[in-house]
């Protein structure tokens, strides 16, 4: 399997890679982002054997179509290291339940960070160490947080060989559980930043340092952003665990409903459905910040200023333009790399936006790829938070419920729909206070973590300061 960028010509053929080139990479060179050459096909027999299959067995099944550079029982291994029932609570790793007739609900916020991101950094910890490894380098990750990226980001490099993570975080933002996820970390190779300064400062520190090459070269630096192909590929493994749970042959078709950001999750159910997975739709639901659900309900695409970026009580959806949703675009036109590149590359960055309303494509992205959408105001995300703990005894994290939200809009007889639990509540307990009037439960782990001592450095929002330290701690 080889890859290429969103923004190459389909005649041009020379820049394709392979996965472990692209492994440790952010953007293609130019710009784009990576996507496989072609998505293989699971076909009836192929479901059938992997209805069986254990996470951890399904997950190389599914990788292996992908990965041809890693040995087969190298990467079985891998996978095995990752999926574990000590790591994400259950034998079923993404274990489904039924909250009524036709609506279920996908655990995936199982994992040490209680949040999706989980499902995919762990294997990508593993994934790092074993590359780099294998060439004998070292990487420093350097990246900025305001909460979930950050923490999963941690708990998958924590103890890696050859990795070191530096993680910025506005000093003082983030939930009291959150930093205390963060800085009760002890590793020797993380290292929290708390920066005097709103997250944009944090992001922008790191952008500075990237862009002074040599420092970059110097000190190998890298980082663990939404757009890494590994990341999305390792989701794709839960679409089809939840279909399995959902269904008992694989004449059924199910729908996911996906509470959406940046458009990873949701960006490998369509993965999953091109490879003919049986997904009848896929919902996106958003927030306040409706960048995807104007695009789905009208055709334009149009990235919001800071200004105009609201911040809300589902905040790891708070985005003003959706970093994945590239690769969509590139497979609803026909893989047309060249127009991606005018559309993505020229046109929003003079215009902030773009028009496909008047493209005959647009109206596959319902028709031939299955997408609706939907959003949700705070309001509603109380009301659903309520609802769904009077009537099923479920507590609900706030980004959940925008999903359970949206997905009632679309039920359809016959079809189970499948709401992606993001985030557990206890990671947004101050929301969860306000809809219930108590406390969200808290996992036996986590119980008492704010008391942990912590372990990180304050710093002024000030570039040197930052190169200052990564100097002093990369040996
Ligand atoms: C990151 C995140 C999302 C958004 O996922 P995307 O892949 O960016 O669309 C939703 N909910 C939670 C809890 C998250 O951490």
């Amino acid at each position: 399997m080889k890859y290429l960028s969103t923004r190459t010509a389909a005649n041009d053929s020379s820049q394709r890679k392979r996965f472990c080139e692209i492994l440790l990479e952010g953007l293609a060179p130019d710009g784009g982002l990576y996507l496989p050459e072609f998505y293989p096909q699971v076909d009836d027999a192929r479901l059938s054997q992997w209805r069986g299959l254990s996470y951890a067995d399904l997950a190389f099944e599914i990788l292996s179509l992908y990965i041809d550079d890693i040995p087969a029982q190298d990467l079985r291994a891998l996978c095995r290291k990752t999926y574990t029932s000590e790591v994400f609570g259950t034998d079923q790793i993404v274990p489904l339940r039924q909250l009524e007739s036709g609506l279920f609900l996908q655990a995936l916020s199982n994992g040490p960070t209680l949040a999706f991101k989980d499902m995919a950094m762990q294997l990508l910890g593993n994934l790092f160490e074993y590359e780099l490894t294998r060439r004998g380098e070292v990487l420093n990750i350097l990246g900025a947080t305001s909460g979930d990226t950050g923490s999963a980001a941690e708990y998958a490099m924590r103890g890696k060989k050859g990795i070191r993570v530096f993680m910025t975080s506005p000093y003082g933002r983030m939930s009291p559980f959150q930093q205390a996820q963060m800085f009760s970390l002890q590793d020797a190779n993380i290292h929290n930043l708390a920066v005097k300064g709103v997250f944009d400062d944090c992001q922008d520190l790191v952008k500075a340092v990237s862009n002074d090459l040599d420092f970059k070269r110097r000190y190998k630096i890298g980082t663990v952003n939404s757009i890494n192909w590994a990341r999305l590929v390792a989701q794709v493994v839960y679409y089809f665990a939840g279909y399995f749970q959902a269904t008992s042959a694989n004449t059924q078709k199910v729908s996911f409903a996906v509470p959406s950001g940046n458009f990873g999750n949701i960006c490998a159910g369509h993965v999953a459905r091109m490879m003919g997975l049986p997904i009848d739709q896929l919902v996106l639901a958003t927030n306040e910040n409706d960048v995807l659900d104007e695009f789905f309900r009208t055709g334009v695409y149009r990235v919001r200023a800071p200004k105009d970026t609201y911040e809300t009580s589902s905040p790891s959806m708070d985005i003003s333009k959706a970093s994945n949703f590239e690769r969509f675009v590139f497979d609803l036109l026909g893989r047309d790399g060249l127009r991606v590149k005018s559309l993505f590359g020229e046109q929003l960055g003079k215009t902030g936006r773009f028009d496909l309303s008047a493209d005959a494509a647009f109206a596959q992205a319902a028709s031939k790829y299955g997408f609706l959408s939907g959003k949700s105001s705070h309001a509603e995300r109380l009301k659903t938070i309520r609802e769904t703990y009077e009537r099923h005894g479920q507590m609900v994290d706030t980004h959940t419920a925008d999903g359970i939200k949206v997905a009632r809009q679309y039920l359809r007889g016959g079809v189970p729909m499948i709401v992606l639990e993001t985030a557990l509540p206890i990671k947004f307990a101050a929301t969860i206070v306000q809809a219930l009037g108590q406390e969200p439960t808290r996992p036996e782990k986590f119980v008492g973590i704010e008391d942990l001592p912590k372990r990180v450095k304050v710093i002024e929002a000030d570039l040197e300061t930052v190169k200052r330290y990564i100097a002093a701690h990369c040996d």
